[in-house]
């Protein structure tokens, strides 16, 4: 047995979509199998690989039941001594959820790689194999840990991964924490650290086991916000909420007020930022705790700590 085998588990994506060839809108994501996405990209040829579709979804539409298996799939790959690494090929709408997902349930210390593509594998000049090549590049690279996203030859760690694009090939960004490095023919340039990798097994435990997951949800303060929504999803019997502040974390007085009377009832309430960059300052008598990342991250985080 090959001692740098190289795992692939498909969930779907625009990297495996198919539409008109040579159009690179109005196709349908997820159509191609994993197996015929790796063969299609002579590159890989050599690599011993092991491939399994974990899911064969548009990542819009990822569920909480889809993050379970891929998670105790990546567990058990990273396992087995051969295996050097896992890519996993996945949608770029929620990448940056799964990527911190996995990161914190996972915390592995061999690299998970999560790539994508911003163009269907029937495009004119499709982006997904050169990304699949790096994102090989990166899982092979010595000393590479924890879970990654590899797009358009940028490596993005798991906690400032954020999709920043709606179309351009180059769609994700990490914020003003940079990325931790780039694939530049066929090796990789790392600029900063790998994610930490410190597993947590009673986490893993705890989602492997989960029959039904939390329901959180994200608020967002905007013009015109108030208690309303707020007091919605209380009485609909929310189990937490995120909500995304204006500026350094601000909320509308209303929308504070009703927030403070959920935590008052028992409810999880966190707060982030709807701004794209920086984190939350946490400032002497704020009433409402602060998360450091994004809202969609500050929500995995707000999932896992119900479940565990
Ligand atoms: N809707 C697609 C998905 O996230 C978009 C993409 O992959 O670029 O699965």
């Amino acid at each position: 047995m090959s001692a740098d085998r190289i795992v692939v588990l498909g969930t779907g994506g625009t990297i495996a979509g198919r539409g008109q060839p040579g159009t690179d809108l109005g196709y349908v994501a997820g159509q191609i199998g994993v197996e015929d996405l790796l063969s299609g990209v002579p590159e890989l040829a050599g690599v011993p690989v092991a491939c399994e579709q974990v899911a064969q979804i548009d990542s819009k539409d990822m569920r909480f039941d889809v993050w379970q298996s891929l998670a105790a799939r990546c567990a058990h790959w990273l396992a087995q001594p051969d295996v050097t690494g896992i890519v996993v090929t996945h949608g770029t709408d929620t990448l940056e959820e799964t990527a911190w997902f996995l990161q914190r349930v996972l915390a592995p210390a061999k690299p998970v790689v999560i790539t994508c593509a911003m163009r269907p594998a029937t495009a004119l000049v499709p982006d997904g194999p050169q990304n699949l090549v790096d994102a090989f590049t990166a899982a092979r690279h010595p000393g590479a840990r924890g879970v990654l996203a590899v797009c358009a030859g940028v490596v993005h760690g798991a906690a400032e991964v954020r999709k920043v694009h709606t179309y351009r090939l180059d769609a994700f960004g990490s914020g003003d924490a940079g990325p931790i490095g780039y694939v530049e023919a066929g090796r990789v340039r790392q600029l900063r650290e790998w994610p930490r990798s410190v597993a947590d097994p009673a986490l893993s435990d705890a989602v492997a086991r989960a029959r039904e997951w939390p329901w959180v949800e994200i608020v967002t303060n905007h013009a015109g916000a108030g208690a309303r929504t707020v007091d919605a999803l209380v009485a609909a019997g929310v189990h937490g909420l995120v909500v995304a502040g204006t500026g350094n974390g601000s909320l509308n007085a209303a929308m504070e007020q009703a927030l403070l009377r959920a935590m008052g009832q028992g409810l999880r309430v966190v707060r982030s930022t709807r701004c794209l960059d920086g984190e939350v300052i946490v400032q002497a008598g704020d009433a409402l705790p602060a998360h450091p990342l994004a809202p969609v991250k500050a929500r995995v985080d707000l999932l896992l700590e119900l479940l565990a």
